[in-house]
C-alpha cells in the first residue's frame, strides 16, 4: 500500500524537520510556507517533494500539519479549508493546545491537536534537521469530538518518525507544559535579564568570560526564539501564571532557609531534587 500524501504549512524548524523525516520514511510531502525563498530552500534541502506559497498545493494532501507560529495556526487552517479534501485529517504542532483545539475543532471536524516535545534554540527553514523527533515524546490531545481515524493516522506517522506517542487532555497538556517548558523559558530568561540589569559591568564582564557548561544548560531556553516564548506566555497565560506563582513560593522558601542559615533544610531539598530530576528525563 502506498504511503499517504502529507501537507505541511509553515516550513521552519518544526515543519522543516518533520518534512525531512517524513520524506525519508517514503511519504510524499507537500510544503506550503509564507515566503517563496523558504519554499525554494525546502525543496533544495529535501524537506518536501513540491512546495508553494499557494495553499492550493495541498488539495491532494490526506494529512496536513499546521506548523506556523502559534498565533497563525487558526488563520492558516481558515485559509486551508477551501482547498481541503473532505476526508482530510488536520493536526497542528503548537506548544499550547486548549485554545487551538477549541478553535480548530470548530472549523474542521477532522482536526486533532498535537505537540512534538522537541526543538532547538534555532528557527527557520535553515535550522530544520533530520531525526529531531527521534525518542522525543509526541502528545496528541483528542477530545470527545475527535474522529478515531485521526488518532490512528497520526499514531502511524508519529511512530514512523521515531517519536513516543502520548495522549493527553488539552487543558492538562497546557498545565504540564507550563511547568516543564514555558516556566523554564521565563526562569531562564529572567536569569539572563537579571545579570544584564543587576550585575555591575565589571562583574558581568568577568561572568561572561567564566560561564561554562552549567550556565549553558540553565540559560539555553532563555536564549531561544523570542517570538515563540512570547506566544507561549500569551496563549498559555493562566497555566503559566499558576506555575510561576508556585515557583515563586518555593524560591521564597529556599531564600528563607539560606537567610536563616538552615543548611540541613536546604540540603534536604537539594537531595530531594537530585533524586527527582531523573524521573523527568527518562531515556
Ligand atoms: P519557525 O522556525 O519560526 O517556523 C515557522 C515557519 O512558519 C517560519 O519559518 C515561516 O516561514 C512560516 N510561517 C510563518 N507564518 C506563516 C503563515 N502565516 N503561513 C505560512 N507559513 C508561515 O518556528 P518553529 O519553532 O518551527 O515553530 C512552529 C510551531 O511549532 C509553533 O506553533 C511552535 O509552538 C511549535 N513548536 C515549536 C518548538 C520549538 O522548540 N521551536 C517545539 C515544539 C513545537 P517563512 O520563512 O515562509 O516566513
Amino acid at each position: 500500500m502506498s504511503k499517504k500524501t502529507i501537507g505541511i504549512i509553515g516550513l521552519g524548524l518544526i515543519g522543516g524537520s518533520l518534512g525531512l523525516d517524513l520524506q525519508n520514511e517514503g511519504y510524499r510531502v507537500l510544503g506550503v510556507s509564507r515566503k517563496q525563498e523558504t519554499c525554494d530552500i525546502a525543496l533544495f534541502k529535501g524537506v518536501c517533494a513540491e512546495s508553494s506559497i499557494d495553499f492550493k498545493l495541498l488539495e491532494e494532501a490526506e494529512i496536513i500539519f499546521l506548523a506556523t507560529p502559534i498565533g497563525s495556526i487558526v488563520s492558516s487552517l481558515e485559509k486551508l479549508i477551501p482547498h481541503l479534501n473532505s476526508q482530510a485529517i488536520v493536526t497542528d504542532v503548537a506548544s499550547v493546545k486548549k485554545i487551538i483545539v477549541e478553535q480548530c475543532s470548530n472549523l474542521w471536524p477532522g482536526f486533532i491537536g498535537g505537540h512534538p516535545m522537541a526543538g532547538t534554540a534555532e528557527q527557520g527553514i535553515n535550522s530544520a534537521q533530520f531525526g529531531l523527533f527521534r525518542n522525543a515524546a509526541y502528545v496528541l490531545t483528542p477530545t470527545e469530538r475527535t474522529l478515531p481515524e485521526a488518532v490512528k493516522s497520526l499514531k502511524e506517522i508519529i511512530l514512523a518518525i521515531g517519536a513516543k506517542l502520548l495522549l493527553a487532555d488539552p487543558q492538562e497538556h497546557d498545565s504540564a507544559v507550563a511547568w516543564i517548558s514555558h516556566l523554564p523559558v521565563i526562569i531562564s530568561a529572567a536569569l539572563l535579564q537579571g545579570i544584564l540589569i543587576e550585575a555591575p559591568e565589571n562583574i558581568r564582564h568577568l561572568a561572561q568570560n567564566l560561564a561554562s557548561s552549567g550556565f549553558r544548560d540553565t540559560s539555553r531556553v532563555g536564549g531561544g526564539n523570542p517570538e515563540l516564548g512570547a506566544m507561549m506566555a500569551k496563549y498559555n497565560k493562566q497555566a503559566l501564571l499558576r506555575s510561576v506563582s508556585g515557583y515563586q513560593d518555593t524560591l521564597k522558601m529556599m531564600i528563607e532557609l539560606i537567610e536563616k542559615e538552615n543548611w540541613a533544610g536546604l540540603t534536604e531539598i537539594l537531595e530531594n531534587t537530585q533524586s527527582t530530576r531523573p524521573k523527568f528525563l527518562k531515556e
